[in-house]
């Protein structure tokens, strides 16, 4: 890591009691001794495909580099903990030098890391001559509760989802809360059965869930909780504002089945402090269901990565 850049980030970077070496040594220590459990994850992002690095401000690119990772975090019902980030930086940036560029990126991530109490441990960067690519690392831990898996769902349940879904392109993905306080909520209090982020796509996600907890689901699609983005995004792209909420990527809600009581609670009593919608019911068998028009099999569909 360029010397200018560890000594920016020595004077950004807030210190944390689980961090006894951060950044400067050749790795980072942290103290483990109050957890049994490590929840590790990594997503990488990069220009041209994640985002345009030419139209977008680099912070907001810094911040969904971490944010996305809070988000399978979350998914797990895991606090987060700790990050290291790898950047790979262009040499010469669409706009500013390659290390304000660098520098804006840990802007964007740090209010996060505040946010969530979660230390950059440490990283690297190296820079070249193609596109921003930025890969983070996050750590986190369950605690003394349960994980939550996606292969957890049980007929019987009912399926919900946290916020609403589509029309993430015009903004939210880079912008969305990783619903980190609601997933630790539901795998405190017992109250999720399976759980996982949605970024994919409701549908391709479900069927993701579904599988591997070899069930099936009955969606009620007047049900789905269409967001304003989605809708505005259907007066031009030839699709209803259900089909964007339904295949649309990167909404990073949380999608989670719980016991006819607990999900009656979760959308009644605001218990999340984020809106919970039920979505449908689980039974067994395998599939996606549409039971508004008569039993029709709903094809998966979302974002693949290549
Ligand atoms: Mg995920």
């Amino acid at each position: 890591m360029e010397p200018e850049l560890i000594q920016h980030l020595r004077n950004s970077l807030a210190s944390s009691p689980r961090l006894r070496i951060g950044l400067g040594d050749d790795a980072a220590i942290l103290h483990w001794h109050d957890r049994e459990d490590l929840v590790v994850t990594t997503d990488l992002i990069s220009d041209e495909i994640d985002f345009l690095l030419a139209e977008v401000d680099p912070r907001r690119v810094g911040r969904k580099a971490l944010a996305v990772n809070l988000s399978d975090l979350a998914a797990m019902g895991a606090e987060p903990i700790a990050a290291v980030v790898s950047l790979l930086l262009p040499k010469r940036p669409p706009q500013g030098t390659t290390l304000e560029l660098a520098t804006k990126l840990y802007e964007g991530m740090l209010p996060l890391c505040e946010q969530f109490d979660c230390v950059v441990a440490g990283g690297d960067t190296n820079s070249w001559s193609g596109p921003l690519a930025i890969s983070v690392t996050a750590f986190g831990s369950c605690g003394a509760a349960p994980p939550l898996l996606r292969s957890a769902a049980k007929p019987g349940d009912v399926l919900l989802v946290t916020g609403q879904l589509g029309g993430s392109i015009v903004g939210h993905h880079f912008d969305f809360t990783p619903r980190v306080n609601e997933a630790r909520k539901l795998a405190v209090e017992g109250l999720a059965h399976a759980a996982m982020d949605i970024s994919d796509g409701l549908l391709l996600d479900l069927s993701r869930m579904l599988k591997e907890s070899a069930v099936s689901a009955v969606v009620d699609l007047p049900a789905v909780p269409v967001s304003p983005a989605a809708a505005k995004l259907a007066e031009s792209s030839g699709k209803t504002p259900l089909q964007h909420a339904l295949s649309d990527g990167e909404d990073f809600e949380l999608l989670f089945t719980a016991s006819p009581e607990a999900a009656a609670k979760l959308a009644s009593e605001g218990l999340l402090g984020t809106s919970v919608t039920v979505i449908g019911t689980l039974v067994a068998g395998e599939g996606i269901w549409a039971d508004h028009v008569g039993g029709k099999r709903l094809e998966p569909q979302g974002f693949l990565h290549q």
